[in-house]
C-alpha cells in the first residue's frame, strides 16, 4: 500500500514562507544544516558579517566572501531567494508544466527572467548518471513537435517512423516506478538499443511495441512485444500503458502549454517531467528539497542556453 504523498496548498505555502528571510533560512538549512561550511575552501571557521547583505558570511581560513548561493546555479541570479522558491513550487504543482509567460505574471518579472529562470530550475533536474533500471521496464518511442516545429525544421534530423519535422524521444519506465526518457536523433536499432543498454540491466524484461528497430533485444534480455498495429494492446499480461501514460502527460504538456518546446531546449523539458513523474511520491516539500539540494554545484548562463 502506497501513502499519499503530502501536498502542500498555496495557502499553506505562503503561510510557511511569507518572505525573502524564511526562504533564505530554508536554503541555508537545506545546504548546511546549521553548520555553515566554506563552499572555497569547505572550512567551518566561518563568521558572519552584519551588513554584508548579498555576501554575508566571510571564511576565516581563505577570507573569502560567500552566500548561500555561491557555488550554486542561483550564483549570478538578482532574483530574491524568495521567487526562486515560489518559482520551484510552481513546477512542481504544475503536472503538465508552466509557461514562462504565466510564471513571469505571477512573480511580477519580465518573461526573459522567468524564462531563465525556470531553464536554471531545469538544470537541476539534469540526471547525470543513474543505476540500472528493472527488472520489469517498458520502452517506447514518440514525436514530439509537428507544426510549430516545422518552421525550425533540424536538418539533421533523421527520420526514422513517419514524422516530419517532429523530435523522436525515446523511453524507459520501470513497471510503476522511475521513467527515463531523451529526446534520440535517429530511431534505429543501433541508436534504440544503445539507449536500453545503457538504463537496463541485463536479464530484465523489456516490454516494447513490435516496432522492427526492437528486434535482436532478446539477446541480453528477456523481450516481449506488444503489437499495436493489429490493435493489440495486452499480450500475455504485457503492456507498455505506463510509459504511454507519461508520453500523453508530455504531449498535453507540448501542445497546451509550451506550444513549441524548441527542438534545441526539448531534452531539458522532457527531463522536467520525467523528474516531476519520478519524485510525485515525495509530496511537495520533497520535491522542493531535492530541488534545492540539487541547486550546489550546478551553473548555467543566459549566454550558454540561447548559444547551446
Ligand atoms: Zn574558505
Amino acid at each position: 500500500m502506497t501513502e499519499q504523498p503530502e501536498t502542500v496548498s498555496l495557502y499553506q505555502f505562503f503561510q510557511r514562507f511569507p518572505n525573502e528571510e524564511s526562504a533564505r533560512q530554508y536554503f541555508e538549512n537545506n545546504r548546511w544544516a546549521g553548520e555553515v561550511s566554506c563552499p572555497h575552501c569547505g572550512s567551518l571557521s566561518v563568521a558572519l558579517v552584519k551588513n554584508m547583505k548579498p555576501m554575508p558570511y566571510r571564511c576565516r581560513d581563505c577570507r573569502q566572501h560567500f552566500s548561500v548561493r555561491t557555488g550554486t546555479v542561483l550564483a549570478e541570479s538578482r532574483l530574491p531567494l524568495h521567487k526562486w522558491l515560489m518559482a520551484i513550487y510552481m513546477m512542481t504543482t504544475a503536472r503538465k508544466g508552466i509557461p514562462s509567460t504565466q510564471m513571469a505574471r505571477e512573480l511580477g518579472i519580465t518573461q526573459k527572467s522567468a524564462w531563465f529562470l525556470a531553464q536554471r530550475i531545469r538544470e537541476t533536474w539534469m540526471v547525470i548518471s543513474e543505476d540500472d533500471m528493472g527488472p520489469d521496464v517498458q520502452v517506447d518511442e514518440t514525436y514530439i513537435g509537428g507544426k510549430e516545429a516545422n518552421k525550425h525544421a533540424n536538418k539533421r534530423l533523421h527520420q526514422g517512423r513517419g514524422a516530419t519535422g517532429k523530435t523522436a524521444v525515446i523511453g524507459i519506465l520501470e513497471t510503476n516506478g522511475r521513467v527515463r526518457a531523451e529526446p534520440i536523433g535517429k530511431l534505429d536499432k543501433t541508436h534504440l538499443q544503445r539507449f536500453v543498454r545503457a538504463n537496463a540491466k541485463e536479464g530484465a524484461t523489456v516490454t516494447t511495441d513490435s516496432f522492427r528497430s526492437h528486434t535482436g533485444l532478446s539477446d541480453a534480455y528477456t523481450h516481449k512485444t506488444v503489437n499495436h498495429s493489429v490493435g493489440e494492446y495486452v499480450r500475455d499480461q504485457a503492456h507498455t500503458n505506463g510509459i504511454e501514460s507519461f508520453w500523453a502527460l508530455l504531449k498535453r504538456g507540448h501542445y497546451g502549454i509550451f506550444h513549441s518546446m524548441s527542438s534545441k531546449h526539448l531534452h531539458r523539458y522532457v527531463n522536467e517531467f520525467s523528474f516531476r513523474h519520478n519524485t510525485k511520491q515525495a509530496g511537495t516539500m520533497g520535491f522542493i528539497e531535492a530541488t534545492v539540494a540539487r541547486t550546489v554545484g550546478k551553473r548555467l548562463t543566459y549566454k550558454e542556453l540561447i548559444n547551446a
